[in-house]
């Protein structure tokens, strides 16, 4: 599936649902979250729809998870050259809560560890 019409992601790769837009490339999008957790906190999203990492990685072209990848690097060293973090929730458990991959882009305070 490419779109899915009832998903709020996807609405916002069309543009149906404003969003605050940082980067935007044919295949992937960047948006700053709504409830920023850093100073820095940004989305980023494939145009393909898939509910979490996995079924995106079962159903990606080879280049298409090394490609997001590479935007979120690209984001977070533009954003802060002293580190980033990147988060990606899949499941209940991890704490997802939007089923559109999305990969959290968050820089700009120290990081604790464990996340929690
Ligand atoms: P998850 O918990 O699924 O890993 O992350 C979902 C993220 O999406 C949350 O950080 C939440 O603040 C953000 N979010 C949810 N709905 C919207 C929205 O409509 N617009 C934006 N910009 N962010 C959203
Ligand atoms: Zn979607």
């Amino acid at each position: 599936m490419t779109r899915d019409e009832n998903c709020i992601f996807c609405k916002i790769f069309s543009g149906e649902v404003k969003s605050d837009e940082v980067t935007r490339t044919d295949d992937a999008l960047v948006f700053r979250d709504l409830n920023p957790q850093a100073p820095t906190h940004v989305l980023v999203i494939p145009k393909r729809h898939a509910a979490n990492l996995g079924d995106f990685v079962a159903s990606a072209e080879p280049h298409e998870v090394g490609d997001l990848f590479a935007l979120a690097s690209r984001t977070g060293r533009a954003a802060s050259p002293d580190g980033y973090r990147i988060v990606v929730n899949e499941g209940h458990e991890a704490g997802q809560t939007v089923f559109h991959l999305h990969l959290h882009v968050l820089a700009g305070r120290r990081m604790h560890w464990p996340p929690g």
